[in-house]
């Protein structure tokens, strides 16, 4: 039996917390932190190098040897430049172990490598990383040894946003002063802060670190380009919430454990709906602390997995066929007191501020669907949005029952009197029901759902970082807030105002709102009946980044500038393309270096059993001769494809603009590789599976 695991004095023990801070930090050094985390407040070098200080004695305590700026560049994954803290020797021979409050503020890694759509010529590559004192540095325990993380934004040297959190950080400022000033008009006065509240629900996959390796497609790709469906696949939905193996029990035990000592507050864990797919939940947190958290799971997820053998698999379909893994955002805006503002409330008097808010939302979400779907666009999520089990690339918003029928009733009637449920109605103030919290909701099917006290974004990838969709939310609800805050300031009858401003919103986005199957063709066409936008792949989402609709909205809250989203759309275009290019080229080694050789060879075999019991005089080669016919036919098909798809390489790696090269990765190169697939995937149900050179999908998935 493994020792008694005390949680509670485990969790947070590798972070440089607030009690580690209270603990260790002179009182007035502590006390100008703790503002400069809560209110913004500048840090003065002389605090910061105290703080640094105190920082490297704590790791040091830790075994740590190193730190790094731990940052969230544009390739969705996080970045680290490691620095020991070892000054140079001195006369004697001996070191220091050091760490300045500059080195902790600001870095500056050689960042010439990484995207930066052109906001950073090569030439003058300098990028900064400072300091995000907001969410907490980390001792980090690997092969490596320790490290000290320190959670940073990275910038370019005139300042544009090079990576998630800058934007991120700026996001949140402003839905916390536009929020602010909502609820003022409410009555609000003690309020200091808003923050919305993040909770990312992760899911993965686990197989055998030793089939995966066998796989060139996986390890170069992350996902299965080859490969036929086993004999069983989710039908029975017995891996939904099943048992959980032991091996797999063993693992999530290990990984909860790294995350609690790394202060993640890792949750709910269970088996998904597809074989070997899992899911982990963390308790919500900030955005932004939510973020650098998913970061953490994802990754402590991957070290943990390779402990146990196994591979965690990331990618937003690993399988074709299959469940796809996704990640649901979570999202609510809580004040520093305490108050969620998406909790419809209990007296008639919170639920007017409350349909204000949700009238605005579904105002926010209505203009801006693009934005939002596009902030979920990820060339692995291609697969899986509006595929099966995961949410349509179609934005709606999914209310539940009683809500529906409140906006129904403010719509037709202009108001709403009374609230299903058979729930008690408080009309204390004009018309408005008392709305209890809806029990019913269990629309998986919808991308964006009310779920109780928070709406539920499901269409981020697995593998993306969520900072986007809370960019996008948090800035877009700001704008809703901001029009409504203008609207009401100057209303004579503030309660009459609200009223009608509800009413509006709800009557002007209501197309929005759709309760029904998201996974239907018949919502397809309804949707495009409401006119609501349908971007099905990331070259089409891109673009909506620079319209000038999102410009403007950007650019009024300074989250992007123009400059900062012509550069994400240069990255997003170069990240797709080079994707591709890489899936295609691996196809095209696996298909001619293992596959095809495999076949020729089993034709062979088959040619020789015919000759041979042809020899014999006596026996009728009927099933032989269909299978090698089958099996030439095939071959055939293959061969064509990928003659056609080398061919559509060369033309893809020729072409320079960043736009059309996508596209055409996207309509040409993406549809030969299915052309490939198919006979392949054939193929691998006729072969002897003694020969097939990898280990097929019921291996994978089956065989954890
Ligand atoms: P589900 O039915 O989707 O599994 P859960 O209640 O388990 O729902 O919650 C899923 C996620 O939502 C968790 O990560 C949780 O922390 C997060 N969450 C719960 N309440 C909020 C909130 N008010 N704001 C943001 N996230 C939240
Ligand atoms: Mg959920």
């Amino acid at each position: 039996m493994s020792a008694y695991l005390n949680v509670v004095d485990i969790f947070g023990e590798n972070v440089f917390n607030d009690s580690v801070m209270q603990a260790r930090l002179p009182k007035k050094v502590y006390k100008e932190l703790k503002e400069t985390i809560e209110e913004g407040k500048e840090l003065t070098l002389e605090i910061a190098d105290v703080v640094a200080h105190e920082m490297k004695e704590w790791a040091i305590e830790k075994g740590a040897t190193h730190y790094s700026h731990w940052f969230q560049p544009l390739t969705g994954v996080t970045a680290e430049k490691h620095d020991a803290f070892i000054t140079a020797p001195h006369s004697d021979g001996k070191v220091l172990m050091s760490f300045s409050g500059k080195e902790l503020i600001k870095g500056e890694p050689d960042a010439s490598s990484f995207p930066s759509g052109g906001l950073r010529a090569t030439f003058e590559a300098r990028g900064y990383t400072a300091w995000d004192c907001t969410s907490p540095a980390f001792v980090r325990q690997d092969a490596a040894g320790a490290t000290l993380c320190i959670p940073t934004a990275f910038c370019s040297y005139t300042g544009e946003a090079l990576d998630q959190k800058t934007p991120l950080l700026r996001s949140m400022e402003v839905i916390n002063k536009e929020s602010l000033r909502l609820i003022r008009l409410f009555g609000n006065q003690t309020s200091k802060k808003v923050t919305p509240s993040v909770g990312a629900e992760q899911e993965y996959f686990l197989v055998d670190a030793k089939k995966f390796m066998q796989r060139k497609d996986l390890v170069y790709t992350g996902r299965t380009l080859f490969g036929a469906m086993p004999p069983k696949g989710q039908e029975l939905d017995d891996h939904y919430f099943g048992t959980i193996r032991q091996k797999i029990a063993g693992f999530m035990k290990d990984l909860n454990e790294e995350l609690w000592k790394l202060g993640v507050s890792a949750k709910t864990q269970h088996n998904e709906a597809a074989p070997a797919q899992h899911e982990l939940a963390p308790i919500y947190a900030p955005a932004n602390i939510a973020v650098d958290h998913n970061q953490i799971i994802m990754q402590t997820m991957k070290r943990v997995a390779r402990k146990h053998e196994l591979k965690c698999i990331l990618h937003e379909k690993p399988f074709a066929g299959v469940n796809g893994s996704g990640k649901h955002d979570n999202w609510s805006l809580v004040t520093d007191d305490g108050i969620n503002l998406l909790e419809p409330g209990k007296t008639p008097h919170e639920n007017v501020q409350f349909l204000l808010i949700l009238s605005c939302i579904l105002k926010a979400v209505d203009e801006h669907a693009d934005l939002l779907r596009e902030s979920a666009a990820d060339v692995g999520n291609d697969h899986r949005l509006g595929a099966d089990e995961a949410p349509p690339a179609i934005i709606s918003v999914y209310l539940g029952e009683q809500l529906e029928d409140v906006v129904n009733q403010l719509i037709s009637t202009g108001t709403a009197d009374h609230s299903i449920n058979g729930g008690k109605l408080l009309t204390g103030v004009r018309t408005l029901p008392n709305l209890a919290k809806d029990a019913t909701d269990r629309n998986r099917t919808s991308p964006l759902a009310f779920t109780g006290n928070k709406f539920e974004f499901r269409m981020v990838g697995s593998r993306d970082s969520v900072a986007s969709p809370n960019i996008v939310l948090n800035t877009i609800v700001a704008e809703a807030f901001r029009e409504a805050s203008e609207c009401l300031e100057q209303a004579e009858d503030f309660e009459m105002a609200v009223h009608d401003l509800i009413k509006k919103n709800c009557a002007e986005h209501y197309r929005i709102i759709f309760n029904g199957n998201g996974y239907s063709q018949e919502w397809v066409e309804e949707a495009e009946r409401r006119g609501l936008s349908n971007l099905p792949s990331m070259v089409d989402a891109i673009p909506v980044l620079i319209s000038d609709k999102s410009v403007k909205l950007f650019e009024k809250f300074h989250v992007f500038t123009r400059t900062e989203l012509e550069s994400r759309v240069e990255v997003k275009y170069e990240t797709y393309s080079k994707s591709i290019n890489v899936e295609a080229r691996t196809m095209v080694d696996i298909a001619s270096k293992q596959i095809i050789p495999v076949v020729i060879r089993y034709a062979k075999s088959l040619a020789d059993a015919i000759n041979s019991i042809t020899a014999t005089g006596f026996m009728e080669v009927s099933v032989e001769r269909e299978l090698l016919e089958q099996t030439s036919k095939l071959l055939k098909d293959a061969q064509e494809a990928l003659s056609l798809l080398k061919q559509k390489i060369e033309i893809a790696a020729k072409m320079t603009d960043g736009r059309e090269k996508a596209e055409y990765y996207h309509e040409n190169v993406c549809t030969v590789m299915e052309q490939l697939r198919e006979p392949i995937d054939k193929l691998e149900m006729i072969v002897d599976k003694e020969i097939w050179p990898m280990p097929s999908y019921g291996d994978l998935m089956f065989e954890v």
